[in-house]
Parts: C-alpha cells; structure tokens; sequence
C-alpha cells in the first residue's frame, strides 16, 4: 500500500532483497522499489509466527508482557523485508534520474500467538494492545532522522496478497513520504491556508451532519464510507479530536480501547462483505527527518487529521481494480454505508 513494487530486473542486480533499490519517477515524483526477486514466503517449514516458529530467532524489537514466554503481541523484523535499516539513502543522480538504496525499516508486528484468531475476533483489551504496539514502534522508529514516513498496514486474505495466514499487521519507515500522503498533505495544508481549517475535520462535521455515508460512531471516533470512495465499502476510521500523529491522538489506554473497540466492529461489518481487505493508517510525517526543510510543516500541527484507511478487496467487483489510473467504483458509498450500518455485529 504504501509503495509501488516493480519487480522488473534491475542492471547489476543480484538475486537477493539486498539488490533492491528506490527510483524516482521524475514526472510524478513517486519512488517505486525495484526487486529483483520475488520477496513472497515461500515458507515450508510451519508458521514461522506461531510460538518456537523460525520467526523466534530473528529477535524480539517489542513485546507485551516483555520477556513473557507467554506474549500476546511481539513485533520481529520483518521475515522479507523490503527496506533495510542499516546505512545511509545514498541518494545519487543517474542522469536526470534519482536512486537510492531501500533503506528504512520493515516490521512484523505478529498480533497474538494464536494462529487462527484473526483481528476482529480478538477482544477489545487485545486489540487495544495491538493499538499500542504500533504507536510504540512509531514513536521509536520516528526518532530516528534518516525517516520521512513511518506507518502501519494490514493485508487479510489472499486476494489482499497476504504472505502468511498468522494474524499480523506491517510496520514499515522509509526516506520518503508515500504519495496518496504527500497529496493529502498538500491538499490539507493548501485548505487551511484557505481557510484556517482542518479540511478532515470539515469532512467529519459533514458526515456526521448529513448521516448518509456513516457507518458507526462514538463520542471519540468515527468510520464512514468516504464522499469518492475507491472500491465498494471502502471505509475510514477518523477521531473525532483534531490530532495530526495517531501515536499522539492514541497515545493513552482509554483512547487505544476505544479505537479498538470501532475497529473491531467496522472490521466485522466488512468482513460480511468480503473476507481480504487492506488497511493502512495515514498520519503525521516524521517532523524531525533529517532533510525536512524547517518551513514545510509549519502548520501541520493544525491541517493535518490522521486516519485509518481500509479497502476491501472483492475479486467479483474487480472492475474496481482494473482500472490502475481512474478508480471505478461499482457500488455508491451511500449504499455500501447503508448496508454496513445494517450488519450484525456480535460477539
Ligand atoms: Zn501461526
Ligand atoms: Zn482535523
Ligand atoms: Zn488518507
């Protein structure tokens, strides 16, 4: 989600994830990551995230409870990782191109030592502390200067090209700002210069003014089918508080249950619909990057609202995917919100 990959064979390339390398597009200023070889699994041996799996020798970045044998969420580097945390971008001209190595780093966090309990049939209290894995790892990973962008994704499913079926979601921090990001960014920060408003915040007060795309909401978060949604059910999870970073807006338990408790049941409406499904959180940039030019962020504090961002993938309304360029969407979001309200979901 957060990066294209393009597994074209690169010039001088090996064979292995250490040749992989970061372009840039210059007419769109996208970083595509070009692989060599196929980073998939391809894991023979059992679960490598089940407990005693290979995944236990890889060392341990968090756990809860620490230094528990009996842990109920741990974050590992990632098994095939797409980015490696060592060393520098090395970003280098080729022409009028731009390169440089994957640097960055790629995490797994494995969501519960069971392997077939999936995220929304977890409780409040352990999704919750699932929530607070990633905002540890994202406040730690933002520390480091060498990163732009840290965020946390998701992929249930085959069809959402899930690598392993053991219930886990993806950390990854890079030296660049993902695209659809660099957009909202832009937009946001474009709208409150406009209008000394947050443009999240705006799209909430109408949501919840017009009711005809909301799914659920509380007094702390909502979810609702946006206005131009992409594909059938796409659904957004917001806070209703203005907070730019998800590390600080869930930054404290009572908002990590409450967080979890909407994820979960908009989780559940969606898997009614369809079982695969992306998500992936969209937040604040990392303000202390190293090359982030002290006046870009100004405001961000103030124009930009983090948020949840879930695509279900649903092969039979694949027109929705075979258009790359110009999303089609076959269902309205008024209809798909509709129908999500009228879900049952029970524990
Ligand atoms: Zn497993
Ligand atoms: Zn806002
Ligand atoms: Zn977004």
């Amino acid at each position: 989600m957060a990066v294209v990959v393009s597994k074209s064979k690169v010039r001088n390339g090996g064979t292995s994830g250490d040749a992989m390398q970061l372009r840039r597009d210059p007419i769109t200023n996208t970083w595509v990551l070009q692989a060599n070889a196929d980073t998939g699994s391809g894991d023979l041996e059992g679960c490598p995230m089940c407990p005693g799996g290979r995944a236990s020798a890889l060392g341990t970045i968090y756990e809860y409870p620490y230094g528990d044998p009996n842990w109920q969420v741990r974050v590992i580097p990632h098994l095939h990782p797409l980015y490696r945390i060592e060393g520098d971008p090395e970003r280098q001209a080729e022409g009028i191109y731009d390169r440089m190595r994957n640097l960055g780093a790629h995490e797994l966090v494995i969501e519960t030592p069971e392997h077939g309990l999936q995220l929304s049939h977890q409780s409040d209290e352990h999704v919750a502390q699932v929530l607070r894995a990633y905002v540890a790892r994202l406040v730690d990973l933002k520390k480091d200067q060498r990163f732009r962008f840290v965020t946390v994704f998701r992929n249930q499913g085959a069809a959402a090209g899930d690598d392993f079926e053991h219930p886990h979601s993806e950390i990854t921090a890079t030296p660049f700002i993902p695209r659809r990001v660099t957009y909202e960014l832009r937009a946001s920060q474009l709208y409150f210069q406009l209008k000394e408003r947050c443009l999240i915040c705006d799209v909430i007060h109408q949501e919840l003014s017009e009711q005809i795309r909301t799914v659920e909401w509380d007094e702390k978060f909502v979810a609702f089918c946006p206005y131009a949604s992409r594909v059938p059910y796409e659904t957004w999870l917001l806070p209703l508080d203005h907070n730019c970073a998800f590390e600080q807006g869930l930054g404290d338990w009572n908002s990590q249950l409450h967080f979890a408790r909407l994820l979960r049941s908009v989780l559940r409406r969606l898997e009614a619909v369809s079982s695969a499904y992306h998500f992936v959180l969209h937040t604040s940039p990392n303000t202390n990057a190293k090359f982030e030019r002290k006046g870009n962020w100004q405001t961000l504090a103030d124009d930009y609202h983090w948020h949840m961002e879930i695509l279900p993938v649903i092969p039979s309304k694949a027109k929705s995917y075979s258009l790359k360029e110009v999303y089609y969407n076959t269902l309205e979001p008024e209809t798909a919100a509709r129908e999500l309200r009228k879900v049952a979901v029970t524990d």
